[in-house]
């Protein structure tokens, strides 16, 4: 067998290209859009008929970490949704749980009818701050790859060398600004391919259709929120894209 051509490389990662929306830090948005607005912290937007989610693991209220207009900032090749918002429990801490309900909340829309900003008793949870979009292109991490292209994973494991190779030819392919080769998927994104801070890839599977959920938003800590998982802890949140009220949540952290 001739040996791995960097062709062969790329010629195997070109049909796994997705694209993804990179959020980075901007001023408050202009009064009318207020309502749907991606924002970090504040107050969540809601159906009229909605009220404030109750935690499923100890009953208390859930708080508020993000919303997202993602019918206008996904600029990427969007889930089927248009707007979605992001509640998390701390007493609860689903941290690592094998399953995939209790102690954090998706609420999903694929229109919002009535909207109304929920209040709550006690104020917002965390500082509000607004995003602004960019469309980036994404391919999987070396250890996304193990699912996503078993073919150059299998040539790989153990290989270092060959791994730092593969990750070259991908951030070539993307053109992203990465810190490092193997850091090309990281900051606050929606969409594109995670990237598995530290371990191996934990895309969860759809319990209906069996099929691997794809990647609805990931949460690095940055300036955008306040949240918190840990000191360095990385929150992905994914989504069936035909079955989108199955959604799924995992962390890692550095
Ligand atoms: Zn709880
Ligand atoms: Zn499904």
């Amino acid at each position: 067998m001739r040996p791995l051509q960097k062709e062969d490389v790329k010629r195997l990662l070109r049909p796994l290209m997705r694209t993804r929306t990179v959020l980075e830090p901007a001023p408050r948005p202009s009064a009318a859009r207020e309502f749907v607005a991606t924002r970090f912290g504040g107050l969540p937007t809601a159906e009229e008929d909605e009220r404030w989610p109750l935690c499923d693991g100890c009953a208390d209220d859930l708080r508020f970490v993000a919303q997202v207009d993602y019918a206008r900032d996904g600029l990427h090749d969007r889930l089927p949704i248009a707007f979605f918002t992001f509640f998390y429990c701390w007493n609860c801490h689903p941290w690592g749980r094998d399953r995939d309900r209790g102690g954090w909340l998706v609420r999903s829309y694929t229109q919002l009818r009535r909207p109304k900003v929920l209040v709550h008793g006690t104020g917002p949870d965390f500082h509000e701050r607004h995003a602004v979009p960019h469309l980036a292109k994404s391919l999987p991490d070396w250890v996304g790859l193990r699912l996503h292209c078993p073919e150059l994973w299998a040539l790989g494991r153990g290989d270092y060398g060959f791994q730092n190779w593969v990750d070259r030819a991908a951030l070539k392919l993307t053109q992203e600004h990465a810190l490092r080769p193997h850091m090309r998927n990281a900051g606050v994104a929606l969409g594109g391919y995670p990237w598995w801070a530290n371990g191996g890839d934990e895309t969860p599977l759809c319990t209906e259709c069996a099929r691997p959920m794809e990647l609805l938003l990931q949460i690095r800590p940055t300036e955008l929120t306040d949240a918190r998982w840990g000191d360095v802890g990385t929150l992905y949140l994914f989504m069936c894209r035909t079955h989108t009220q199955h959604t799924g949540l995992r962390m890692q952290c550095t």
